[in-house]
C-alpha cells in the first residue's frame, strides 16, 4: 500500500486524511498550525516535523492548501528536493490556473508527476469521502492518483492538461454563483407577489427554473429540508469561500479575454455579503443581502 504525504490539515485536509488512514493508507502530515497537526494525529496521521519530513518515504503527496501561493510556497520549498524521483505531486487547494500550471513546472523539472485535482463537495463530503475531484495533468498521474482520490472521493473526472482541473472548478463554481443569485431573486419577487414559497419551489422545481441552487441548496427554508437556509445559514459552502472562486474565475477570464458581465456582477454582489459581515455564512445567506437590496 502506497505512503502518503499530506501538507495542509484544516477544515477540508483534516477528514481527507482521516479517510486515507481508514482505507489503510500510512499517512505521514504536516500543518503549520499545531492545533490542526495534532487533530490529525488523533486521527491516526503520523505527525510531521516539517514539511520536507512529511514526503521523505511517501509515494504520493497531498497539499490541500487555502491559496495559489501557499501551494508554490510549499511545491517550490524544500519538498521536491525531499521525495524521491518520481513521487506523485497532486494539489486539491483550489487555486488560480496560473500557479497551477506553475506548480506542474515546478514538479516536472524536479522529475516527478503531478496532478491538480481540485475538489467540489465542501466539508461534509471531505469527511462522508465523497469529494468530486477534477484532475488536470498527464493520463500517468491522474491513473496513479485513482487509488488515492477513490480512497477520499465518490466522483473523479478528468479534464485534461496540467490546470484543466482547476478551470473546471472555477467555471462550475461560476455558474453556481449567479445561478443562486438568479433563484434568490426570484424567491425575493415571489414574496413581493404574494405567491408562497413552496408554490415558487413546486413549479420552478419542474420546469424550466430547475437548478441545483433550487433544488439542492433552495435558500429559503421548508422545501428542501437539508438545505442551510433550514439552520440559519450554517455553512455548508461559505460566501468567503464562493467570493474567493468567483474572484479566481474574473482573473482567468481577464487573462484570456474572456467576457464574463454575470460572473463579475455575481463577484461584486458576493463582495457586498462578505462586506456586510456574512463571509462566514453560507453562500445561499445572499438571499438576505438581495431582500435587503430590494427594501
Ligand atoms: P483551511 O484554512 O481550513 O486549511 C488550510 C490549512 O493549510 C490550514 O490548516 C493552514 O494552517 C495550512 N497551511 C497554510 N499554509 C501552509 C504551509 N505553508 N504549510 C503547511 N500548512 C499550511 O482551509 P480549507 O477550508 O481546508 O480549504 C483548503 C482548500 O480547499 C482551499 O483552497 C479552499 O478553497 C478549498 N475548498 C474548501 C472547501 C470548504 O468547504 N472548506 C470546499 C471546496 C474547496
Amino acid at each position: 500500500m502506497s505512503k502518503i504525504g499530506f501538507i495542509g490539515l484544516g477544515l477540508m485536509g483534516n477528514p481527507m486524511a482521516a479517510n486515507l488512514v481508514k482505507a489503510g493508507y500510512v499517512v505521514a502530515g504536516f500543518d503549520l498550525s499545531a492545533a490542526n497537526l495534532q487533530k490529525a494525529g488523533a486521527a491516526g496521521v503520523g505527525i510531521a516535523n516539517t514539511a520536507a519530513d512529511a514526503v521523505s518515504n511517501a509515494d504520493v503527496v497531498v497539499t490541500m492548501l487555502p491559496a495559489g501561493k501557499d501551494t508554490l510556497t510549499v511545491w517550490g520549498g524544500g519538498v521536491m528536493a525531499a521525495a524521491r524521483p518520481g513521487t506523485l505531486f497532486i494539489d486539491s487547494s483550489t487555486i488560480d490556473v496560473g500557479s497551477a500550471r506553475s506548480a506542474h513546472e515546478i514538479a516536472a523539472k524536479a522529475g516527478m508527476l503531478s496532478l491538480d485535482a481540485p475538489v467540489s463537495g465542501g466539508v461534509g463530503g471531505a469527511e462522508a469521502g465523497t469529494l468530486t475531484f477534477m484532475c488536470g495533468g498527464a493520463v500517468a498521474a491522474f491513473e496513479k492518483a485513482r487509488p488515492v482520490l477513490e480512497a477520499m472521493g465518490k466522483r473523479l473526472v478528468y479534464c485534461g492538461d496540467a490546470g484543466a482541473g482547476q478551470a473546471a472548478k472555477i467555471c462550475n463554481n461560476m455558474i453556481l454563483g449567479i445561478s443562486m443569485i438568479g433563484v434568490c431573486e426570484a424567491f425575493a419577487l415571489a414574496e413581493k407577489l404574494g405567491l408562497s414559497h413552496q408554490a415558487l419551489y413546486d413549479v420552478a422545481s419542474t420546469s424550466s427554473g430547475q437548478c441545483w441552487s433550487l433544488t439542492s441548496y433552495c435558500p429559503v427554508p421548508g422545501p428542501v429540508p437539508a438545505a442551510p437556509s433550514n439552520r440559519d445559514y450554517k455553512p455548508g459552502f461559505s460566501s468567503a469561500l464562493m467570493l474567493k472562486d468567483l474572484k479566481l474565475a474574473q482573473e482567468a477570464a481577464a487573462s484570456v479575454g474572456a467576457v464574463t458581465p454575470l460572473g463579475a456582477e455575481a463577484a461584486q454582489i458576493y463582495g457586498m455579503h462578505n462586506a456586510w459581515g456574512e463571509g462566514g455564512a453560507d453562500f445561499s445567506g445572499i438571499i438576505n443581502l438581495i431582500r435587503g437590496k430590494g427594501n
